[in-house]
């Protein structure tokens, strides 16, 4: 009794954290496309997926962005950014504070923490261990092999995230951009292993010195293409609150593109570099 006392007092702090550090403009727009909004509201076509709204219709979904409240008036139904998260992803309250918690990097310190195990070596641990950078070659492999799993794992999330963006499917495609969702983490960490030894993995810092795969928080993968060949991965956080926005495999990030360089060049301008057309796109600062 005291025990679950105990934790009920537990998910209560952390539930707060998590609402105290949520943006709640950016948490709701990763769902729903805004039909109307300003400062304090935000009105939308309701996207819970039990609901099963036709899509046709007047905006059924308010959000109170002041207090991060939604209200389904066609359903009659409503509740805080976790219990949205419960309905979106049809999961618990524990599972969607977990998660929630996870992308913003609190409620982690405990060690069996997946978003603490799966975290990037640090500098001191990079340091300490000094492990080699893999060559090219291998670490193409270990990048495309990646890309190739994520690919046949669901991507739904990854193309609704840059389709609020402006980038469509085609492009996403064209840039040979995928998404690793979160509840393939261990099935995709598995078939890593089945392919290279650790000891490769660990070099190319797709996984940690906790023997984890790494892009665990960063789930939206760009690769670098020399040739036709991904020889380099960054991955972008989708989430909103997550810093740092990006991770990379280890080593120098190669030529194709430089972030700093093309920060000043206008969104939409086309290059060719290496055979393919990029379009540079100010909201991820990368050409895709
Ligand atoms: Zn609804």
């Amino acid at each position: 009794m005291e025990q679950a006392g105990r934790k009920s007092r537990r998910s209560n702090q952390l539930s707060e954290d998590v609402k105290s550090r949520l943006d709640f403009r950016a948490f709701y727009l990763r769902f729903c496309l805004p039909v109307r909004q300003s400062s304090t509201r935000i009105q939308a076509l309701c996207p819970i997926p039990k609901h099963s709204h036709s899509g046709k219709g007047r905006p059924s979904l308010s959000i109170d962005l002041r207090r991060g409240l939604f209200h389904c008036f066609s359903r009659d139904e409503g509740g805080d950014t976790i219990r949205f998260y419960e309905l979106m992803r049809g999961v618990s309250f524990s599972e969607a504070l977990g998660e929630m918690a996870g992308d913003l990097g609190i409620g982690g310190t405990r060690r069996n923490s997946l978003t603490v195990r799966a975290a990037p070596d640090t500098e001191a641990v990079a340091q300490r261990d000094a492990l080699p950078v893999l060559p090219t070659g291998r670490m193409t492999l270990i990048c495309e092999a990646f890309l190739e799993r994520c690919k046949c794992e669901e991507q739904t999330e990854g193309v609704n995230y840059l389709a609020r963006r402006g980038i469509d499917a085609t492009t996403m495609l064209h840039a040979g951009l995928a998404y690793f969702p979160r509840r393939s983490y261990h099935r995709v960490m598995r078939h890593m292993l089945d392919k290279f030894s650790l000891d490769e993995l660990q070099r190319s810092g797709l996984f940690n010195a906790r023997a984890r795969l790494t892009f665990y928080r960063h789930r939206l993968l760009f690769p670098f293409y020399r040739c036709g060949r991904a020889i380099f991965l960054q991955a972008r956080t989708t989430a909103s609150g997550v810093e740092p926005r990006w991770h990379n495999m280890r080593g120098g990030v190669p030529s194709l593109y430089n972030v700093d360089a093309l920060d000043d060049l206008p969104s939409g301008r086309t290059v060719d570099p290496g055979g393919r057309l990029y379009r540079y796109t100010h909201a991820f600062g990368a050409w895709l």
